[in-house]
This record gives C-alpha cells, sequence and structure tokens, in this order.
C-alpha cells in the first residue's frame, strides 16, 4: 500500500503563480468542521510590537506564497497573531497524552493556534502558531515561547527537511521584546509551523472511552491522510478493517521516521505519545539533539534524568506509543489480537529502513546478513571514544585513499585501524565502481549538522537581531552533503565548550 502524499484529496489548490496576497490563498478549514469538543475557537493573544525575525521563503513557495508577500505588514499580522489567516478558523485543539510513560490526562494546544488549511498542489498544510498564547489547554502554562526554542524548532524542522527526514516545517519567526518567565528572564516569540496535518497519537487517546468521538476523529483522518485504507472496503464484512489498515500505516511510517533519527544521530529529547505525529512526521521540537561525539545511551534532554528518551532507546519507545495508539481502537470494539497484528510488523519495517540507511551510508550494494557484526564493532568503536557520529560517516567516503582524517577522529587509532581493515575486506565484495560508491555517500551522509553549539551561537546572534547565523545554517542545513568551500568553521566538530551546553524541557 503506497500512501504517500500524492494520496491527497485533490480539489481547488493554489497552483500556478505565486499569490501576492495572503487574501488570494486557497483556504479549507476541515479540522473546524469537526464537532465543538474537539477545538476550541479564540484568537491568539498577540505579542506586543512584533518584529519578523525571519522568513522562509523555500517553504513560503511551496504554500503558493510569493517572496514579496513575506514582507508586508499582513504577513506580519498574521503570523504575530494579530489577525486571523484569511479564510481561516482559528483553533486550539484539544489531546491528551502519556508524558515519560505515564497518562498525563488532557493537554490540547496550551499555547499554539490553528489558523487554517492551505490548499497547495501537494495537498493541504496547516499553518499553526506557537507561542501565540493562552488557551483553555494552557493548564499553568503562560502560553510563550521564548526566542532560544523557537530558532531551535525552526533551525531543526529545516536541518530535518534538509536531509530527507520526515517533519513539520516552520514558515516564520516573530519575535518582541515582551519578558517570558523561564529559569531566567527571556524573549517572547512566536513560530508558525506547517504540516499536513498537526494531529497527534495523543488526540486520539484523548477519546480512548468515548467511542462516538473516536469515531469521528478516525474516520476524519483516514479520509484526509490516509484514503487508502479504504481500499476494498465495498465488499468488506469488518468496517475496522480500514482502522487496521490506517494502523499498520502509521507503524510504518513511525517506523521509518525513528530509522531515519537513528542513522541521522537524532534524539528527538520527548517522545511523548503526545509529541507523536499520527502521519509519522518529527514533530515538537524540544529538548532535541544531533549527537557530537557518539555515545549509545546518549540523553540530549537535560530534564529527562531516567534516559527514557535516550538515542538507543528511541525505537522502542515509538513501539511502546505505537502501542497505547493501537489500544484506544480497543473501543471501537477492534479484536486486542487484530491490533497486536497490525503493530507487530513495527521490528520488521524498523529493521528494513535501518539497515537500508545504514547500506547506504556504508557505502554497500545490499546489506548481507554479516553486515550486523560490522555494524555492532562500529557503534562500539564510535561510543568507545565519542567519536563524532557525522564525521566518522562523512569521512568514511574518501577512507581507502585518505585514511588519516578518519583516523583524526579518533584518540587511539588502532581499534579504528583495525575495523577499516574488515570495512575494506566487505567493500571488496561489491561489485560498484569505487568512485559511484564514494558519490553515493558523499550524498547519504551529511557534512553539516545543526550541532547544539551552532544553534546556540545563531540564537545568541538572532537575540542582538542578527540573523546572519540563521541565514548560514539554512543555507548549508539545507543541502547538508554539498561541501562549500569558506564555511570549514560549520564543518568541525564540537568544541569542548559544547559539552557544557544544557538543553531542557524549559521552553
Ligand atoms: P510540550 O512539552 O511542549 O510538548 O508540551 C506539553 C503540553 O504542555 C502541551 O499541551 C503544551 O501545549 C503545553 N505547554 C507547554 N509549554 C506551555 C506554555 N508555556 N504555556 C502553555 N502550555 C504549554
Ligand atoms: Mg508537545
Amino acid at each position: 500500500m503506497n500512501m504517500d502524499s500524492s494520496t491527497y484529496p485533490t480539489g481547488p489548490v493554489n497552483t500556478g503563480q505565486l499569490v501576492t496576497s495572503l487574501e488570494r490563498l486557497r483556504v479549507e478549514n476541515s479540522f473546524a468542521d469537526l464537532p465543538r469538543e474537539f477545538y476550541t475557537f479564540l484568537q491568539p493573544q498577540p505579542l506586543n510590537n512584533p518584529q519578523l525575525l525571519h522568513a522562509n521563503i523555500e517553504l513560503a513557495a511551496l504554500l503558493g506564497i510569493d517572496a514579496s508577500v513575506l514582507s508586508s505588514p499582513d504577513f506580519l499580522q498574521v503570523v504575530s497573531g494579530q489577525k486571523p489567516l484569511p479564510g481561516g478558523r482559528t483553533l486550539a485543539a484539544v489531546y491528551s497524552g502519556h508524558q515519560f510513560g505515564i497518562w498525563a490526562g488532557q493537554l490540547g494546544d496550551g499555547r499554539a493556534h490553528l489558523l487554517g488549511e492551505i490548499l497547495t498542489p501537494e495537498g493541504p498544510q496547516e499553518l499553526q502558531l506557537k507561542g501565540s498564547g493562552r488557551t483553555p489547554y494552557s493548564r499553568m502554562g503562560d502560553g510563550r515561547a521564548v526566542l532560544r526554542s523557537s530558532v531551535r524548532e525552526y533551525l531543526a524542522s529545516e536541518a530535518m527537511a534538509g536531509l530527507g527526514i520526515p517533519t513539520t516545517r516552520a514558515l516564520a519567526i516573530v519575535v518582541s521584546n515582551d519578558p517570558v518567565y523561564r529559569e531566567t528572564v527571556e524573549t517572547a516569540a512566536i513560530v508558525a509551523r506547517v504540516a499536513p496535518s498537526f494531529v497527534r497519537f495523543g488526540s486520539f487517546e484523548h477519546w480512548a472511552g468515548k467511542p462516538e468521538q473516536l469515531r469521528i476523529l478516525t474516520d476524519y483522518v483516514i479520509n484526509r491522510f490516509f484514503p487508502m485504507a479504504r481500499a476494498g472496503e465495498a465488499g468488506e464484512q469488518n468496517e475496522n478493517q480500514p482502522v487496521l489498515r490506517m494502523l499498520r500505516e502509521v507503524t510504518a511510517r513511525t517506523a521509518r521516521m525513528v530509522a531515519d533519527w537513528q542513522t541521522a544521530g537524532f534524539c528527538h529529547g520527548v517522545m511523548n505519545t503526545d509529541n507523536m505525529s499520527i502521519l509519522g512526521l518529527t514533530m515538537d521540537y524540544g529538548p532535541y539533539g544531533f549527537m557530537d561525539g557518539f555515545q549509545a545511551n546518549h540523553i540530549c534532554n537535560h530534564s529527562d534524568t531516567h534516559g527514557r528518551y535516550a538515542w538507543n532507546v528511541q525505537p522502542a519507545v515509538a513501539h511502546w506509543n505505537l502501542y497505547r495508539l493501537g489500544g484506544v481502537f480497543l473501543g471501537l470494539g477492534l479484536e486486542e489480537e487484530a491490533l497486536r497484528e497490525a503493530l507487530s510488523s513495527y521490528e520488521n519495517d524498523f529493521l528494513k529502513a535501518y539497515h537500508d540507511n545504514l547500506r547506504r551510508k556504508f557505502g554497500f550494494e545490499t546489506w548481507l546478513k554479516e553486515d550486523e557484526d560490522l555494524l555492532d564493532s562500529w557503534w562500539r568503536l564510535l561510543h568507545e571514544q565519542r567519536a563524532d557520529f557525522t564525521l566518522a560517516f562523512r569521512r568514511l567516503a574518501n577512507v581507502l585513499t585518505e585514511p588519516q582524517p578518519f583516523l583524526e577522529l579518533f584518540s587511539n587509532p588502532e581499534p579504528a585501524r583495525d575495523w577499516l581493515q574488515r570495512y575494506e575486506r566487505r567493500l571488496q565484495a561489491d561489485d560498484q565502481p569505487e568512485a559511484e560508491r564514494r558519490a553515493s555517500m558523499l550524498r547519504t551522509n551529511p557534512l553539516y549538522i545543526l550541532r547544539n553549539h551552532l544553534a546556540q551561537e545563531a540564537i545568541e546572534a538572532a537575540s542582538k537581531g542578527d540573523v546572519g547565523e540563521i541565514e548560514t545554517l539554512l543555507t548549508l542545513l539545507r543541502d547538508p552533503f554539498t561541501e562549500r568551500p569558506g564555511f570549514e568553521y560549520y564543518a568541525q566538530a564540537a568544541p569542548e565548550w559544547a559539552e557544557r551546553l544544557e538543553v531542557s524541557c524549559s521552553s
């Protein structure tokens, strides 16, 4: 079953020319057409004297918006929550979730507002503000987001897109002098995010005991995002078959997403079920981290004291989260056995995607059973010496002719040299021409990655009004595989001070 974005329902879309006014966008409100229990209509609480810090021209073009719109007062007013998206109905959605393994009950968009769904040739895209003020789901929160975490979200979503990893995107960042109180006083910001849907596992969990609403949400998601799950329904006895097919597809997408995280050295940091996209997109960037020196049990979130979301447990946690999602459908009368069945493909889906990614990263034509051993010793080698994740893979491409840059990544090069001998023998087993292998490895293993300290430097510059670092990082991260002269600084391993950077849930 292929359910890529090409299967989104077609309808009137913003095709052809880019619009030069937001008024001319085709906008719909399918989520707002759900019954009222699913959300609250309300307006954002605008920031004082908002300034556009940065806008994403590339993403705007995908949405059908001309670059000239991004500098218009209209655009600023919409992305700062001062005025609605023309044609859109602003709302905050309700959801629940498991946080750090514990049922947290009702959560919801506590600081986010959905402005509407822009119709694009790639399908509908929701435009959502984050940090746009309190909602009925804010609980103790202030409804705000700080500049630091907003810049991190903005950069990370574009970095993931550049790596080809499924992700929500970011259209713009707005800042203001309004103070926001975290561990210290920080600057307020709003990030405008884009995704086909922000529905989460937790959106379903919220209706666990309410079959009527659960059915409505499930039908909505299947009809809009998984229409192929209805294939073969005509003569079908069981009305729950499409639900099982959807679940199988969500399982497959989630497995592929996490495999991509693992092979990019990405740690999400807060894999709560309310942060898991039903579309298998990486979402809700908070205390995430791309690893510098490899540690299998690396914890990127300083608040995650027990390492629940460490790098090496991400695949298992995603499966656990899928079980929380699957369990909800018992309420629609689905059999436990059938639900287990639907989720059981996870391990295979994950390993297939994981090995396929690694096959390409190592430059092999096929993944052989014996490669498992080579891979184990690879992780051990990197882990024992905390070798740089990104550069270790990157420098494998030329390692046969230039071993030195690779060996320099290890304080004790002996074990690295031993590993290389095995790797060289393995490469000989493939028929692939050398130049071809090299070229494909350089297109698969990024040179640039969003290291914490680079994000930090961009944040510090941005808080002084200088977006130069954001620009530079976006340029490099949108195509992280192409080496650019003059940007050697961004291709280096992290400096020592980076180890002292702490990233926590506070955002
Ligand atoms: P997160 O950890 O960002 O995924 O958020 C978990 C829940 O807390 C979600 O319901 C958020 O909307 C809510 N939340 C987080 N920060 C705030 C805040 N500053 N104000 C209101 N709600 C928040
Ligand atoms: Mg969240």
